[in-house]
């Protein structure tokens, strides 16, 4: 058999690449550049440790377990999500801070934008339809 052919037939069926293997081996390569400025001991660690993950990485990558990985992937990318949607919320909290102010419904927890009017307001939540008092 061919080497091509090999190749693939080894390929064939396996999980490959997704977001969250991308996100280990970023990981990976941060801490072997940060094991360069670090002396012998905690660079052995650190090197270990992405030894560990690069490992991790291969081991999904060639995993025929593919609907497992998918999950994972999943949960890494709403992970993602959040972290992502909390910092652009406390970018534009500041950037708007004139014309608008952020507050959480009480019934949904929903984030809300309000325009800015000084005193007290009714406000119904455009999710859940719960009507309550801020002040601002
Ligand atoms: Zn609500």
């Amino acid at each position: 058999m061919k080497f091509r052919e090999r190749l693939a037939r080894f390929f064939y069926g396996r999980y490959g690449s997704d977001q969250l293997n991308m996100f280990i081996l970023i990981i990976c390569t941060l801490l072997l550049l940060l094991a360069m400025f670090l002396p012998a001991v905690p660079a052995y660690i650190l090197r270990g440790f992405a030894i560990l993950l690069m490992g991790l990485s291969i081991f999904r990558m060639l995993s025929k377990k593919i609907e497992k990985r998918r999950r994972e992937n999943a949960v890494y990318t709403k992970i993602l999500y959040a972290v992502k949607s909390f910092f652009i919320r406390q970018f534009n909290r500041i950037r708007y801070i004139k014309k608008y102010r952020y507050r959480k419904c009480p019934g949904c927890k929903n984030h809300l934008r309000l325009p800015y009017k000084k005193g007290e307001h009714d406000v119904k939540c455009p999710r859940c339809g719960k009507n309550f008092t801020v002040k601002l």
